[in-house]
């Protein structure tokens, strides 16, 4: 690759020199292009600065100029059109999931990897003004496209990765997110990268390959956001998250098997926040560490009073994403099970199928060490997702929690029927057991016990609640656990082998 990018880039650099140059017939353009062409020849005296190490030399041959000179050159072609109706955008490229591809083929196969697709971007957008590095693996370009234009060339740059991209014996193909930003339409131009990053950013939050205008109704949602995840920071310090727990219910008898610990944060002024709004802000901004491991050490805790007041049942928790790539993890979940005196056994963690999906080297030592501590593994949201049931067999999975849209259908539809009748007979196959999540109707709880589902958790039974109320709940003589627990289901479950 190296080879053949050093000699096609002289070459296509100039070719896009000229194709630049012949559209543009107003002097105020002809003066940005001359800033441009000093800004390169300065670019060349400067090369340090565009790419990594050795290859700057190279990234400059791609037509790219420094962050600083990419900045000056917008100022000035902004400055040039005033807030006149001609526009200017500028588009930020940022490649999706670029460290997976690091990792994968090294380091230095990853600046190779990034060399091509500086000049493929170089191709395919001869009518640039500018371009530039951004950081690792995202660029930002200047051109002087409307909306429109903008759209067709963001498409254009997406359509130049796309090609298979040859990695030592393999190849690649490369997505990337892509945001838009037009002066003047969205305003200051001191802020446009920003929007652009900001758009790029939303086309990422929704699984990247594709592109995004800057909408303004957005950045009101990222303040927003940033106030939130200041707010969480005080609350975990301040220890103003909760767990309440949701009973897991055995579909034939109907006592208590287990309690699933989930979040709670009651923020003092917006009120009750979904742990699916802010689990995810606390993995984005470095707080879920701290989070997760103060929801190991609680919910051990309870589990202990629990089990030291005679509540035989199983305590569960949710594993978040970073969680699993930690490679403590499961030395805290022994630690905490050892300080309550509890048995691993009996202590379940409950994973999403997206995130056992991941099968990264990180996941798989975690759910080896699950698998050594003898820890019971969930696989949360099932059916949600497209594992399938032979790779989950590898894992050390005892339970299959069936994903809410599914047990949701269930009553009403044929095919959610079939699809989760297959997956029940498979699950048992495997010696998994089945829990259906979200069950809210007697018309669900009947079918999925038709379909030989063995535990049930819902709003049917009960609400997420506090550790005292479950306690009194599932002890009440009107409760469903008025036969008390069943100790079977404290033996060890089947671990496929
Ligand atoms: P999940 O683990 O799949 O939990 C089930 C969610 O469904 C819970 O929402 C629960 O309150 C809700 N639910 C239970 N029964 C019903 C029902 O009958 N109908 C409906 N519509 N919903 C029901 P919640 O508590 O808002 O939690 C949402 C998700 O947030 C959880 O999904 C889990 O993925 C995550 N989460 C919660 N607590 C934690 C935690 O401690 N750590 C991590 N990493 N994630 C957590
Ligand atoms: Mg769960
Ligand atoms: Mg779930």
């Amino acid at each position: 690759m190296d080879a053949s990018v050093a000699v096609m880039v002289p070459l296509s650099w100039l070719a896009s020199l000229l194709g630049v140059v012949l559209p543009l017939a107003l002097g105020a353009v002809w003066w940005v292009r001359r800033r441009h062409a000093a800004a390169l020849a300065e670019a060349r005296q400067s090369r340090g600065h565009v790419g990594p190490g050795a290859d700057a030399d190279l990234f400059v041959r791609c037509g790219l100029i420094s962050r600083a000179e990419f900045d000056d050159l917008l100022e000035s072609a902004a400055g040039l059109r005033g807030d006149t109706a001609d526009t200017l955008s500028v588009l930020v490229l940022d490649i999706d999931g670029f460290a997976a591809v690091n990792e994968a083929v090294g380091h230095r196969r990853g600046d190779e990897v990034l060399l091509e697709v500086a000049s493929r971007l170089h191709r395919a957008a001869p009518a640039r003004l500018a371009a530039t590095r951004l950081g690792g693996d995202a660029f930002v370009l200047l051109f002087d496209h409307d909306l429109a234009g903008s759209k067709r060339q963001a498409e254009l740059l997406q359509e130049a990765l796309a090609e298979p991209l040859a990695v030592g014996e393999g190849s690649l193909r490369l997505t990337a997110s892509i945001g838009i930003a037009q002066y003047p339409l969205h305003g200051a131009r001191s802020r446009l990268i920003a929007y652009a990053v900001s758009a790029m950013r939303a086309v990422k939050t929704v699984g990247g390959n594709d592109w995004a205008v800057y909408d303004p109704r957005a950045a009101i949602d990222l303040q927003a956001q940033r106030a939130l995840v200041d707010d969480l920071r005080v609350a975990v310090e301040r220890k103003q998250l909760e767990l309440v727990y949701q009973p897991k219910i055995d579909a034939r008898s109907l006592q208590v098997t287990a309690a699933e610990a989930l979040l709670r944060w009651h923020h003092p002024t917006l009120g009750m926040i979904s742990p699916t709004v802010f689990v995810p802000l606390a993995e984005r901004y470095g707080l879920i560490g701290t989070i997760g491991d103060w929801v190991i050490d609680e919910a051990c805790r309870q589990a202990g009073r629990w089990r030291k007041a005679g509540l035989r049942m199983r305590v569960a928790i949710n594993l978040s994403a970073y969680q699993m790539r930690q490679d403590d993890v499961v030395r805290r979940l022994q630690a905490a099970l050892k300080a309550n005196d509890l048995d691993p056994r009996r202590f379940t963690v409950e994973i999403t199928e997206s995130l056992a999906l991941e099968n990264t080297r990180a996941t798989q030592r975690t759910f080896e060490g699950l698998r050594r501590a003898g820890l019971h593994v969930a696989i949360d949201d099932f059916g949600a997702g497209q594992t399938s049931l032979a790779y989950l067999r590898q894992l050390p999975v005892s339970e299959l929690k069936m994903d809410i849209g599914l047990v949701r259908d269930v009553a009403t539809r044929a095919d959610a029927r079939v699809i989760a009748e297959a997956v029940i007979r498979l699950a048992h196959a495997l010696e998994l057991r089945v829990v259906a999540e979200g069950v809210e109707t007697q018309a669900q709880r009947d079918q999925l016990v038709a379909l030989g589902v063995d535990e049930l958790q819902g709003y049917l039974f009960a609400r997420p609640m506090s550790a005292r109320a479950l306690g009194l709940w599932a002890l009440d003589p009107e409760g469903p656990a008025h036969d008390g627990f069943r100790a079977s289901l404290f033996q060890p479950t089947a671990v496929p082998s």
